[in-house]
């Protein structure tokens, strides 16, 4: 099947078109036909799409909405310039799968999108005031694009975490603001950990029930996930992705009494006080320089910048503290995966990381670990307890995935698969 997958922000959308299939997931065989984005939707906005050999193509155009744009990328993945035979017109596009930031508790898999669903993802712009309205306009979109003969997905960053115990889940504040107004832990990057979860157990060919361990997405955005048995049960982002590890501009826990101090004391909203959470505290709160963890890298060794070292520092203290926690809290774990921009990118990181971790029996192998930059494999010792693995994320394969897996199980017509495999067989 192609699948062309979409990720629609407020003046942006990205996509990507993949063919797959259940044969070519259980051989890991998908194919990537291309990928794109296009920034400044409402403007004079810019397009960037990259071809199947990794050729760039940059235009500009005036896109005036979400539905422009989509219309923009379809007639240039039909187009010559794009390169793709196997695509000549808008229905040779089998499927579109989107990433919906928020499901809340109503959607704890990936769903086949009808009326009521859409319903249901509007109910959560509660949730995610800032996502939930532009992936629901992507979906719009599509629809119009595509007309309703083509099967929509839904994949929630949410729903991988819906798993969680209510003692992981609950914040211990008045019983009844859960109730009201759904205040608890979500946690996100669900596809990200649920992606790494997977590799990881067909690398070490393990059934989901003997999966256990500790994924660690740090890329722009940093979570930690705790998987035991195949499922995530506890994570470090909650209600919203600010609370728990540091990241590249947010600063993960923190005391609450410290929104109001500091609204008083610099005469700021709490609102005010919870943007510069988000956009000016992290990485580059502490450092005053970057939220880039490349740029902190090369700075790290200027014996003048205290500051940049700090934040490394307060950075992988804080991803350890996690690691330690949720080991004690899942009674141990078999591995650790790293994965996102800097998990997958750094060996000083994760070595930063590790260390300190022998305690727990994982002994990080220094020369794999160097070598393992934007590459799968693992960093520990043959004879750690603990270990340690690289598994570079792809968000939009799992969409792409969990895309034709919905289709064929839920849509009324039957899909063209290029294979004879009863779909049971290989899911
Ligand atoms: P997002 O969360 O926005 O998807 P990414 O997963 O791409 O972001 O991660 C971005 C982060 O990864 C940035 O802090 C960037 O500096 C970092 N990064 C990318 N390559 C490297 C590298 N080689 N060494 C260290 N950090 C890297």
């Amino acid at each position: 099947m192609n699948v062309l997958v979409l990720n629609a922000g407020s003046s942006s959308l990205k996509f990507q078109v993949i063919v797959t299939d259940p044969e070519r997931i259980a051989r890991n065989r998908d194919e990537r036909l291309c990928r794109g984005h296009i920034e400044r939707i409402g403007a004079e906005a810019i397009a960037t799409f990259h071809t199947r050999d990794g050729a760039r193509q940059k235009f500009t155009a005036a896109l005036h909405d979400v539905a422009s744009a989509l219309d923009y990328v379809v007639r240039w993945i039909t187009s010559e310039e794009s390169g793709i035979v196997e695509i000549r017109a808008a229905a040779d596009i089998d499927a579109v799968g989107h990433r919906v930031v928020h499901g809340g508790e109503l959607f704890s898999e990936s769903t086949l999108i009808t009326a009521e669903v859409l319903c249901g993802i509007e109910d959560c712009i509660d949730l995610a005031p800032l996502h939930n309205p532009d992936n629901i306009q992507g979906i719009r979109a599509a629809q119009h694009v595509f007309g309703p003969e083509v099967p929509q997905v839904a994949v929630f960053d949410t729903s991988f975490h819906q798993s969680m115990p209510e003692h992981a889940y609950l914040y211990a504040l008045p019983y009844h603001w859960y109730g009201r107004y759904n205040i608890r832990r979500f946690g996100f990057h669900g596809t990200s950990h649920r992606f790494v979860t997977e590799r990881y157990r067909s690398l070490r060919r393990l059934s989901s029930e003997q999966t256990n361990l500790i994924t660690m997405h740090l890329g722009n955005g940093c979570s930690a996930t705790a998987i035991r048995g195949g499922r995530s049960v506890d994570t470090s982002m909650g209600m919203t992705p600010l609370e728990g590890l540091v990241m590249g501009t947010r600063c993960g826990d923190i005391d609450p009494a410290i929104v109001s101090l500091i609204a008083a004391k610099e005469g700021l909203s709490t609102q005010e006080v919870e943007v510069i959470l988000n956009t000016q505290s992290g990485l580059l709160g502490i450092s005053g320089l970057t939220n880039d963890m490349r740029v902190l890298l090369r700075e790290l060794n200027d014996p003048e910048d205290r500051r940049v070292r700090l934040a490394v520092e307060i950075f992988c203290y804080r991803a350890r503290k996690y690691i330690g926690a949720f080991l004690a809290s899942m009674g141990g774990a078999d591995a650790i995966v790293f994965t996102g921009g800097i998990g997958e990118n750094s060996p000083e990181i994760r070595a930063r990381i590790c260390e300190g971790l022998e305690w727990a029996g994982l002994k990080l192998d220094r020369y794999s670990n160097q070598r393992l930059v934007g590459l799968e494999g693992q960093i520990s010792t043959a004879d750690s307890i603990l270990h340690a693995f690289v598994i570079p994320t792809d968000e939009e394969l799992l969409i792409a995935r969990d895309t034709v897996h919905c289709v064929l199980r839920k849509w009324p017509r039957p899909m063209p698969v290029e294979n004879s495999l009863k779909v049971e067989e290989v899911l």
